[in-house]
Formats: structure tokens, sequence, C-alpha cells
């Protein structure tokens, strides 16, 4: 079949990539210039298979106050003149509570695992190289009760038990020297020794490098907007850019944020809404001094990753629209935790900073589903674990259009059941 996949970021890429594996002419097209600039760009880099519980928990309701009270806080809301912001935190408030947490851990947990094996053949098999390191993940606790939950939860689960160590703060200090800057404020930490991490930008470019050689190439159409899927005797039929309307057999949207606005008009009311985040790359200069292991300091919600000669340290999620402005007063928080934990092994002066919009949904599950639209599919909504998620996502979808059987249960991965009340009336209809 011919598909045009919309979006060259890494949800798209591994889309396209599973898609031609199944022998289907792949088009993919962005309005950006080159592949992976919009979310995918600058991301923490963690390869976050076993970390997977979702922004909405209980426990972070009570935190809100607080938060919105703290000038540095991981959360900053910005209130809108804008529904679909209400519309979004109502949802997330609803699932914020043990059952659906629950859920979305059971959901996702196959999924990321599913991920891990086929990143896994991408770099021993395929030989793509994007920064790619086996370095396990250190989860490092300030708070002492915050660290002794964490342990109990890890004894509470066999599961875990073989693949998750609780560290004191001696036993952290020896697994990761670096954390030395650190040290006095560490409670304890949690170790996963099966965690990754790489460049998500590298594996975009390393993917789309690699689909458009041989047989049967992706083509690339980039720099070019997608501003409407045409329908026809409902089906889409083409897709409408500047450039004029191109014909497909079928499509699948991996827009990210964008992808709301592109299916609102065929009545697919998608509940996705951007959360904000920020990172810093820096160059290292003193290996010793930074940490080999991705560090996740609990507390403060940000993530540390050595990606080839940079330390990506990456965080926050704001609640602020569409605005994908660099703020000082964020960028300033990463830098001065950087400066503080680590400063002695890298060069501050030098840091690239950069912000991107998470495609959240309120409960943490993607969407990665067919529509009402015979030829239409959706791989969106990977929030905080697109990176993660995108290659186990990319092969759900290719799953679905060959209807063979899923590769993993995705039941909860559809529009139906990820869909809120608020949204599901819309998606029921468009589903008709
Ligand atoms: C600060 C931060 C840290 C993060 N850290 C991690 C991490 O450590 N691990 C992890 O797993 N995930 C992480 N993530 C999340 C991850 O980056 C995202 O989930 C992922 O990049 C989403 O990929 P995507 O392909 O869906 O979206 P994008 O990368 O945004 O790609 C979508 C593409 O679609 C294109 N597009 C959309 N609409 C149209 C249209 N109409 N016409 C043409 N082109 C269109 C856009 O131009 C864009 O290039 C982080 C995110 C942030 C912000």
């Amino acid at each position: 079949m011919d598909i045009t996949v919309v979006g060259a970021g890494i949800v798209g890429l591994a889309t396209a990539w599973f898609l031609r594996q199944d022998g289907h002419t792949v088009t993919v097209i962005d309005r950006r210039h080159t592949v992976g600039q919009g979310t995918s760009q600058a991301n923490g880099g963690q390869l976050s298979y076993r970390y997977i519980a979702p922004l909405a928990d209980p426990d972070v309701l009570p935190k809100v106050p607080g938060w919105m009270l703290q000038a540095d806080s991981p959360i900053r809301f910005q209130p809108q003149f804008d529904g679909a912001q209400w519309r979004w935190i109502a949802a997330f408030v609803k699932a914020c509570n043990n059952n659906d947490k629950q859920r979305t851990v059971a959901a996702l947990l196959p999924l990321s695992l599913l991920s891990q094996r086929l990143v896994n053949d991408w770099v021993e098999r395929d030989g793509l190289a994007f920064d790619f390191r086996r370095n396990g993940k250190l989860v490092v606790y300030r708070n002492a009760a915050a660290f002794r939950s964490a342990r109990t939860l890890i004894e509470s689960r066999p599961e875990l038990a073989t693949q998750q160590h609780a560290l004191d703060r001696a036993a952290c200090l020896a697994l990761e020297p670096a954390l030395a800057g650190m040290g006095a404020d560490v409670a304890g930490g949690i170790h996963t020794p099966s965690e990754e991490a790489g460049d998500c930008l590298k594996l975009c470019q390393a993917l789309a490098e690699r689909m458009t050689d041989g047989d049967n190439p992706v083509r690339f159409r980039l720099g070019v907007s997608v501003d409407a899927l045409v329908c026809s005797n409902g089906r889409v039929a083409a897709v409408r850019t500047a450039e004029g309307e191109w014909p497909t057999e079928a499509c699948v949207v991996a827009g990210g944020v964008e992808a709301v606005a592109l299916l609102r008009p065929l009545g697919i009311d998608v509940p996705i809404y951007p959360l904000k985040g920020y990172s810093i790359s820096v160059p290292v200069t003193d290996a010793a001094r930074v940490p080999d292991i991705s560090i996740t300091d609990f507390q403060r919600k940000i993530v540390y990753a050595r990606l080839g000669q940079q330390l990506r340290v990456a965080g926050m999620a704001d609640i602020v629209g569409h605005d994908d402005s660099l703020q000082p007063d964020r960028l300033a928080t990463l830098r001065r935790e950087t400066q503080h934990n680590f400063g002695a092994g890298v060069a501050l002066d030098t840091l690239s900073p950069w912000a991107g919009l998470r495609p959240a949904t309120p409960t943490g599950r993607p969407l990665v589903d067919a529509t009402a639209l015979p030829n239409l599919w959706l791989n969106l909504g990977h929030g905080a674990l697109g990176f993660t998620l995108a290659a186990g996502c990319g092969r759900l979808i290719a799953d679905r259009i060959a209807m063979r059987p899923r590769a993993i249960p995705d039941d909860d991965f559809t529009l139906a059941r990820s869909t809120p009340s608020g949204w599901r009336a819309r998606a029921e209809r468009a589903a008709r």
C-alpha cells in the first residue's frame, strides 16, 4: 500500500520503519526542513523502560498548591482562555487515582519492553548509531520518606526486585562517584541496571538515512506542511499542502502536539495537550565528574544523561499552551542544578538550551489506533515517554495496518478506551 506518514519525529520515523519492513511504499511529510526537529530534538535521552509511571498519580494533586507557590517548581501552570487546557486538566485530575495509574503502568510495561527489544535490534542488528548506552539508571531521592516508599514498592513487587535495587547513600556514591557534588543531599537511590540512554535526534537521523537506502526507500518530503487531510467517499484520498494535493492510499498521523489541529476538522478529537519541558546540553570537560549512569533527581524531577561528549539535563512540565519559547528562569534552574551537582565536569558557559512540547494524554497512555476512516491511523500522545515507546508503537501500528495479531495487548491504546468522557462523545461520533 502507498502510505503517507505525517510527522518526522521519532514516532513518525519508527512508524515508517516498520511499515517499510512490511513492504509498504512510505512517504514521510514534515513541515520542518530536517527530521527530528519537533519534540524529539533534545529530550532527556532516557530509554526509560521500567520507569513508566504516569504523571497522573494520586500523590501529585496534594503537591500542586506547594508547586504553585514555588518559583522553580517542576510543574508550572499558566491558566489560559482555552477550553482545551481546562478540559485536559479536568481529565488529568480525574486520572489521578490508583486504578488509572495501575492500568497505565500495566499497559505501558509490555509496550516499553517490546520497545527495548526493538531498539536493541536497531543497535545490534542494524548498527544504528545514536550515542546509545546501556548504562543503567539511578533515581536519587533527597527525601528519606520518599526513598522508603520507593524501596517498599520494589519489595512488594517480586518482578521488580530482580531488576531494581535500593541503595543507601554510601552505595549510591560508590556506584556513581560523580554524585559527590550532591552527596550530602542523597537519602538513597533505586538502581535499575537494565535501563538505557541515547540521543533521540541522532536516532531520528540514523533511521531516516537507513530508510532512504536500498530497496523500496522511504520518500521524505520535508519543509512541507500538511494543511488538511482530504476525504472522499469516507476515506482519506489525499494530503493537502501548499504545493498541491498529494494522493495517498492510506495515512498515519504521527504529528505530536500539532496533530490535534489536523484531526479536528475530521471530527477526531484526540485528548492531547502540550506539556512543555526544557533541556540544556552541556559539553563534558572532565568525564570523571559527570555521571556515567543516567541520573534522575526524583524531588526536582530533573534527569541527567551522558550522550557522547555532552551531558543532557532535562526537566519541567509546564501547562502553558503551545508556546515553545525559551523561558530564562526555567533554563536558569537547570543550569543552577547542573552547576551544583556536576559543575566541575562540564562547560556551562557553552550550553545549548532547548524547549519542547510533550504530546501528553491525561492518563499517560498513547493513542495507537485505527479511526472511523478505514485508511487513517493514529500514532500519538506519547507524552514524557515518546523516545522510549516509539519503536514499540511503530511496530503496533504496522501490526494493526497489516491486520495481524498485535505483538502485545494494545486495547488500552485505543481512542475508545483512552479518551476521557469529555472527548468520548465526539470520538464515538467520529467512529460511527
Ligand atoms: C524536556 C523533555 C524531555 C523529554 N525526555 C524524554 C526522555 O528522556 N525519554 C523519552 O522517552 N521521552 C522524553 N520526552 C518525550 C519525547 O521527546 C516525546 O514524547 C517525543 O519526542 C514525541 O515524538 P513525536 O514524533 O510524537 O513528536 P515530534 O518529535 O514533535 O514530531 C512530530 C512532527 O510532526 C510534524 N508535524 C505535525 N503536524 C504536521 C503537519 N500538519 N504538517 C507537517 N508536519 C507536521 C512536526 O513538524 C514534528 O516534526 C521528553 C520531552 C521533553 C519536552
